[in-house]
């Protein structure tokens, strides 16, 4: 499958976890410096066995860093995405967050970064569904604020009036058969997850959201669309619909 979507941004976060992984082995290497002579002290092959454990970590770090790069990258396969995501997600996006903070960078940027990482991990993974296995998960802030229709239950409670996104988006719900569900925080994401059970999701959020989103439902692939928030934060926000419509078309095998 090949979305529209653009990647592009996700060398920011592919940078600061070179720069973390890098730091990793400088501390880590530093440690083993200054306990090694305590290592000889007690045993000898206490300390060679530590070095050689400690060499054979970089040298698995630096080969599974190099096919995460390519799989970044080249958006191909390399039998690692979904490993690569699991690491991104539970080790190397907080240290990553981390040291962008401490070096200035906008924390959103890096979220940013992550989700187009992920997008091109989802990418590289090039796997079709069927329509009943896909979920489209909406923030509820995609709803036009003065808007008075519940749609929270059911996204087809929309009366088209054009105001907002949710016109189109339950349209394209009818027009390819695919669950959509509009989530007004984390749990209720969490519960319509459950209830569904996708085996992939195209979520809208924000940034923020995305990033958290993400990890809670790993290991289902989601495919990460950043709304658009004209009127600022969790207000009236928006999403480009005809890159999920693109997606759909892309993704759906029958
Ligand atoms: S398009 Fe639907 S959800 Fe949006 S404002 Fe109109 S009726 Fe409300």
């Amino acid at each position: 499958m090949d979305f529209d979507i653009t990647t592009k941004g996700k060398e920011l976060f592919l940078t600061l976890t070179s720069i973390s992984l890098l730091l990793m082995m400088g501390i880590t290497t530093l440690l083993w410096w200054f306990v090694s002579p305590r290592l000889h002290e007690i045993n000898d092959l206490l300390a060679d066995f530590s070095l050689t454990a400690l060499r054979i970590f970089y040298i698995l770090l630096i080969f599974g860093t190099l096919l995460v790069y390519l799989t970044a990258f080249t958006e191909r396969n390399f039998l690692i995405a979904n490993f690569a995501v699991r690491m991104f997600i539970k080790i190397l996006y907080p240290i990553s967050e981390s040291l962008g903070k401490l070096v200035g960078i906008d924390k959103e940027k890096i979220q940013e970064s992550f989700v187009y990482v992920n997008n091109s991990f989802i990418k590289a993974l090039r796997k079709k569904f069927k329509a009943k296995e896909i979920l489209i998960l909406l923030p509820h802030c995609l709803q036009n604020n003065d808007c008075p229709i519940r749609i929270t239950n059911d996204i087809n409670n929309c009366i088209q009036c054009g105001k907002c996104d949710i016109q189109d988006l339950a349209k394209l719900s009818q027009k390819y058969k695919v669950a959509t569900a509009i989530a007004t925080g984390g749990t209720l994401a969490r519960r319509i997850i459950v209830e569904n059970k996708p085996k992939f999701i195209i979520a809208v959020a924000c940034p923020r959201d995305m990033v958290e989103g993400l990890k809670d439902v790993f290991p289902i692939p989601v495919y990460g669309v950043l709304n658009f928030r004209p009127n600022g934060p969790c207000i009236s926000t928006r999403v480009a619909v005809e890159i999920i419509d693109n997606a759909l078309k892309k993704l759906i095998n029958e």
